[in-house]
């Protein structure tokens, strides 16, 4: 049999512990809780676990320093952050910092196992990261489309942001440029696990996109559909 995953849990509040530990526990995963940052730094350069669930409000040292310190030592395991509603900028702080992921509370617990599920999953099908997946950023006539800051900067300089999802996206569609992206291509690399999202999700998406990117999202020149087949980008 194979061995459980090992999840590192960081998190100081008591009543949130308990809850994450034992359902974590019942999906099968090995748990190792830390109650500080400090506690949790030291705990994920000794036990070096396959996921990080990281609170981002810690004593002694934040969920932010945590994860530079955890990247800048060059552990490459997934971060899922906990943040607090209304702290967008956390989200995207925390996201630059090299988190792959977060979730807002009060949240679900599905939501969270959907979460760790996706991206324990994407981890084995992809021991090494693909160029795709490190891909910072691209051109795309005058917009420079800024995938670790989630922005896509006008040539005026002005700032659009972009969601992890339309990031997520435009990465997808940057890779298989020229060529079009099926809706369930989208849903497949996308969206994976996290949801249960119709195609109509994925139209609906490209439509938000399209305002951002395109100068008339109506006669779109960078994000064209191909009839029958899905979405193409041209660069
Ligand atoms: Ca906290």
């Amino acid at each position: 049999m194979a061995e459980p995953e090992h999840l590192l849990l960081v998190e100081d509040e008591e009543g949130l512990i308990l809850g994450l530990e034992y359902a974590l526990k019942r999906e099968g995963y090995r748990v190792t809780v830390a109650r500080d940052g400090e506690a949790g730094l030291s705990a994920a350069r000794a036990d070096r676990p396959d996921l990080l669930v990281l609170d981002l409000m810690l004593p002694k040292r934040s969920g932010f320093e945590v994860l530079e310190i955890l990247r800048g030592e060059g552990h490459a395991y997934p971060v899922i952050l906990l943040t607090a509603l209304g702290q967008e900028i956390d989200k995207v702080r925390g996201l630059d910092l090299g988190a792959d992921d977060y979730v807002v509370k009060p949240f679900g617990l599905s939501e969270l196992l959907a979460r760790i599920r996706a991206r324990l999953r994407r981890q084995a099908d992809a021991p090494a990261p693909s160029p795709s997946e490190t891909l910072s950023g691209f051109s795309l006539g005058d917009l420079r489309i800024d995938l670790n800051a989630l922005r896509v900067v006008n040539a005026a300089g002005e700032p659009e942001e972009l969601s992890v999802r339309e990031a997520d996206m435009l990465r997808l569609l940057y890779r298989e440029r020229g060529k079009p992206v099926g809706r369930t291509q989208f849903l497949d690399e996308v969206w994976g696990l996290d949801r249960f999202p119709t195609t109509r999700t994925v139209d609906q998406h490209i439509a938000k996109l399209r305002k951002k990117i395109e100068l008339d999202p109506k006669r779109p020149r960078h994000l064209v559909t191909v009839h029958g087949r899905g979405y193409r980008l041209e660069v």
